[in-house]
């Protein structure tokens, strides 16, 4: 269960829901996406209220989920091919049964998720691209 987290419902069913659709979308069309996700913090809202731990305190709830995917045409040698036009859309969202079922006002910088994180994402990619690609926001189509 190293893979699971526990999300709320409404979280996972129609944002999440919504946005893997549309990742499935964008392969139908022809693209490879690479995608990453992770949450942070503690603390989210389910069908039975607010809760900082589920069983008996073995599992922490997060407080947020996010997901950054890198969208690329099909093709081989992939991390060469991911330059500063490449697409990526980072997404941050609350773990609360209120959240809005529309993904893509949830997006941010992967800059954004580095910092809340710790983490350095993307990190085979060249430290210049990089810069580039963590620091927008995606303003692409959502569905
Ligand atoms: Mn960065
Ligand atoms: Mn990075």
């Amino acid at each position: 269960m190293t893979n699971m987290i526990p999300q709320a419902p409404n979280n996972n069913q129609e944002t999440w829901a919504n946005l893997e659709d549309y990742t499935r979308e964008l392969v139908g069309e022809g693209n490879e996406v690479y995608v990453i996700m992770g949450s942070y913090g503690v603390g989210g809202t389910g069908g039975n209220g607010n809760a900082q731990t589920i069983d008996n305190g073995r599992v922490t709830v997060p407080k947020r989920i996010w997901k950054v995917l890198v969208v690329l045409q099909e093709g081989g040698d992939d991390l060469s091919r991911i330059n500063t036009d490449t697409r990526v859309i980072a997404v941050d969202t609350p773990n609360s049964n209120s959240v809005d079922s529309d993904w893509g006002g949830y997006r941010t910088t992967v800059d954004a998720i580095e910092s809340a994180t710790g983490y350095d994402l993307l990190s085979a990619v060249p430290v210049q691209v990089q810069r580039a690609l963590e620091s927008s926001v995606d303003t692409g189509p959502t569905n």
